[in-house]
């Protein structure tokens, strides 16, 4: 319990023992603001001598404790501000945290990649520990700041992380590292963003913008910090509801992105997702930019990169931008054999997606399927760390026949599109037996096309 919270529920307490008069000015008047109904009783304070009058007022004064409580323990806040510094001639950028309020954690551990985060400074004490900096704050305003380094090959000369003299691209989780907050459990933090940045340029991040600042919420931590796909520059940002969906494209000004393609598309693509998927993400930021950047698809937290030139549907009929955004709906990660499952999810529907939206007809979606099946029979096995090429092939091929499987044995009540929203609702890390289960669940018995042996053995 909050301490704060106790302290409250003390006053409550004393009430009992010596009178409500002492119970009203022991409640700060912020609190009473909100409760005009404790003012009122002010002129009848006699009859409060009366036992009976007491046992009363009990509940009410209960309800007080309770409301109190819960309003004590929303108050405690603390502001938290990363402002991040860019500037073309240096190659990395300047990020400092800002905490304010009363109160502030007691300690913050930064788990840094020494590559890419360093010179740390504080007027609080920092500790340094192997690839940990501790740092506790103090008084009621508390500064960290460090450089991140930007660039970052993914690949041999092919970038997923880039500064250039017009514009940057990274992630949110690379530029801040993870955080280990220690403070009491209902002091929480109200996270925002801003930019320090050449003139003329602007900033794109996967929050609702407010002025200047991005609002960062990723509700259940108790300090958000910001993450997903972020571009800065001289951009051109287009941005369109979408069945529900906040989407927004931005690319650096003169780059030969798809920004209106990508949004027609979408308007007929992402409402079939939606069917799939409802509970996925109310704003979705896809960012693309050219050369040097990694030729593919990224996804991030309600975002997506995708390279300037990678077309919407590629030759062999799938679609990168769909099934990047699959990945951001469904938001599961493999265990450490299981990343056959988010890549096949992710595979699959960018071909099934396509044909329920009608931008493929029933021959060219079977045809696309027949090439898939052919190239799948170069993985001898769908069990690898991470899931690419062939394997994934198979993988969506696996999909395909547990969704026919499905719907054989339920007589089209259920389909994969059941498992995949079971999947989304919990989230996280999946497994193979946890994909099984699920299916199982939706079938109402064993689905065999997802049994280990045949996932194990070529096809
Ligand atoms: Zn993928």
């Amino acid at each position: 319990m909050d301490p704060s919270a106790r302290q409250l529920c003390h006053a409550c307490a004393d009430v009992r023992e010596i009178g409500t008069a002492d119970f009203i000015s022991s409640v700060p008047n912020h609190v009473l603001a909100g409760y005009p109904f404790v003012m009122r009783p002010a002129p009848g304070l006699t009859e409060f001598r009366n036992a009976r009058a007491l046992r009363r007022l009990f509940p009410l004064l209960l309800m007080l404790c309770v409301a109190s409580t819960t309003q004590a323990a929303a108050e405690q806040y603390y502001d938290a501000t990363f402002t991040v510094e860019i500037r073309p001639d240096q190659p990395a950028a300047r990020v400092e945290l800002k905490l304010t309020g009363t109160r502030l954690p007691s300690r913050i551990e930064l788990h840094t990649d020494p590559g890419r985060h360093r010179a740390f400074a504080s007027r609080d004490p920092i500790k340094i520990v192997k690839d940990e900096i501790v740092w506790t704050p103090s008084g009621d305003g508390a500064r960290i700041s460090y450089d991140f380094v930007i660039d970052h090959e993914r690949s041999s000369k092919r970038f997923d992380s880039l500064l250039t003299k017009e514009w940057a691209v990274f992630r949110g989780e690379r530029l801040v590292p993870r955080l280990t907050v220690t403070s009491r459990p209902s002091l929480k933090g109200r996270t925002t963003l801003q930019f320090a940045l050449p003139k003329g340029w602007s900033a794109a991040a996967p929050y609702p913008q407010e002025g200047a600042s991005f609002k960062v919420t990723d509700t259940g931590r108790r300090l958000d910090r910001p993450e997903g796909w972020m571009l800065v520059g001289k951009l051109g940002k287009r941005s369109e509801i979408i069945d529900g969906v906040q989407t927004i494209v931005a690319a650096p000004e003169g780059e030969s992105a798809r920004r209106q393609d990508i949004l027609a598309f979408l308007n007929w693509n992402l409402p079939h997702l939606k069917e799939v998927l409802p509970a996925m993400p109310k704003r979705v930021l896809i960012v693309s930019a050219g050369d040097p950047m990694w030729r593919g698809g990224l996804s991030g937290p309600n975002s997506l990169f995708i390279h300037a030139d990678r077309p919407l549907i590629s030759e062999n009929r799938t679609s990168t931008l769909l099934h990047e955004l699959v990945h951001v709906a469904m938001g599961i990660r493999g265990d450490e054999e299981s990343d056959w499952i988010v890549e096949g999810f992710a595979e699959y529907y960018s071909l099934e997606l396509l044909r329920r939206s009608g931008g493929m007809g029933r021959q060219r979606f079977d045809a696309a399927l027949e090439r898939m099946q052919e190239w799948a029979k170069r993985s001898p096995n769908v069990f690898k760390r991470e899931s690419s090429g062939a394997n994934t092939a198979r993988a969506a091929i696996a999909l395909r026949a547990a969704d026919l499987e499905i719907r054989k044995v339920t007589e089209n009540r259920a389909t994969l599109d059941d498992v995949a929203r079971k999947l989304a609702a919990r989230g996280g890390e999946v497994s193979l037996e946890m994909l099984q289960t699920t299916a199982r669940e939706v079938a109402g018995r064993e689905v065999q096309a997802l049994e280990r042996e045949r996932l194990a053995a070529p096809l």
